[in-house]
């Protein structure tokens, strides 16, 4: 073969492969913010070692693929349907787990759900050090030897559906022993988003006792068969605000409750932290004037939509009343200034109605035109 062809031939496969694995990972853009580095994290997922349907090195290769940057693998202690195929031990799903994470540079938290039955059901315990230690029929014992252990421990969720919940009048309530515990400090974190079920009112406990509000998958078989990612579909996120990427750094940002949950095409979190990410992910921009007509282009960055709705009408210039930044795009906007009486810089008030910093409530913010 020709020397050119062989370079030429070098050149294509070399590429081809660039590109192959690119594509294969779906990064989520998401800014950081308030001098935090922003992460994105799934705390809760099953395995054959428990009753999930797949090997642990396939949860590391599909958080890559979907852009995470960090996951638990939370495997029930107390439920192994697998048993007799394959072998009791809770460390084992973390254990194979590692090496890969390691090659993909997921970074692997060690977790077990402690699966007892409504009070107080199922909670997750990740930082964890031995999960063969938390085996006891008493959730007491189980939960004092979490947290000897450095559990960082979280209640999951907390209105399943399951026959064997008690629920009252539709809902599990706050029960003695969910006191008892929160009181004892044995858990730090609430679901308020598990798999495709978001739960308003854990986000009020959340906000009310000062719980770490997380938004986990809980997934059993292969995502991409439970999520449509083609579609635009995604597990839950929860996005971290960390001052160092490492495990030390994700302990640290849950136990500050510096969390986002990215949830359908929603976030929830502090006001703060939706501020942050929106007013980094948008920039507005003149592109041109025609009479009384003023022309701005509006960019998002981000991967996630946003809803605007204008607060108040202003007096003097025409302003559209709703539209949306789609995620990744930009939209033109036309500004009316009515009788050539607006002065720029125009500040805006909108409502952003698919950020919410508590149930029923969405966040405000400013953008300016000039
Ligand atoms: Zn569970
Ligand atoms: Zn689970």
């Amino acid at each position: 073969m020709a020397h050119l062809q062989k370079i030429f031939l070098f050149f294509l496969l070399f590429t081809l492969i660039l590109f192959s694995q690119e594509s294969f990972r779906k990064e989520i853009h998401v800014p950081d913010i308030l001098g935090y580095k922003t992460l994105k994290c799934d705390f809760h997922m099953h395995t054959v070692f428990s009753d999930g349907s797949v090997w642990p090195d396939i949860r590391v290769e599909e958080a890559w693929r979907e852009g995470l940057d960090c996951i638990a693998i939370t495997d029930h202690i107390e439920y192994q349907p697998h048993k007799d195929d394959i072998r009791r031990n809770n460390n084992r799903s973390y254990e194979l787990a590692l090496s890969v994470a390691e090659k993909f540079g997921i970074m692997l938290i060690r977790g077990t759900e402690i699966t007892k039955s409504m009070p107080p059901g199922h909670f997750n315990a990740i930082f964890i050090k031995d999960a063969n230690l938390l085996d006891t029929a008493d959730f007491r014992v189980a939960f004092r030897l979490a947290r000897e252990q450095g559990s960082f421990t979280v209640f999951n969720h907390p209105f399943w559906r399951d026959p064997d919940y008690p629920v009252v009048d539709g809902k599990v309530r706050w029960m003695k022993e969910h006191q008892e515990l929160f009181d004892a400090g044995l858990f730090q974190g609430i679901e308020i988003v598990n798999e495709t079920s978001y739960y308003p009112e854990a986000f009020r406990w959340a906000l009310e006792n000062n719980l770490t509000i997380l938004g986990n998958s809980d997934v059993h078989i292969p995502v991409t068969m439970f999520w449509d990612y083609p579609a635009g579909e995604h597990r839950p996120v929860n996005l971290l605000f960390v001052t160092e990427k490492s495990p030390e750094g994700v302990k640290d940002a849950l136990l500050s409750r510096r969390t986002v949950v990215y949830y359908e095409d929603m976030l929830f979190g502090k006001e703060e932290y939706l501020n942050a990410i929106f007013s980094k992910s948008v920039t507005v921009k003149k592109i041109g004037i025609n009479g009384k007509n003023i022309f701005f282009e509006v960019s998002n960055n981000s991967s996630f939509d946003y809803k605007l709705s204008l607060k108040e009408k202003h007096p003097d210039f025409n302003i559209p009343d709703a539209f949306t930044l789609k995620k990744n795009s930009k939209v033109h906007i036309t500004i009316r200034n009515k009788e050539n009486k607006g002065t720029f810089p125009l500040e805006t008030i909108f409502t952003v109605k698919n950020l919410h910093s508590a149930p029923e409530k969405t966040i405000d913010i400013k953008l300016v035109f000039e």
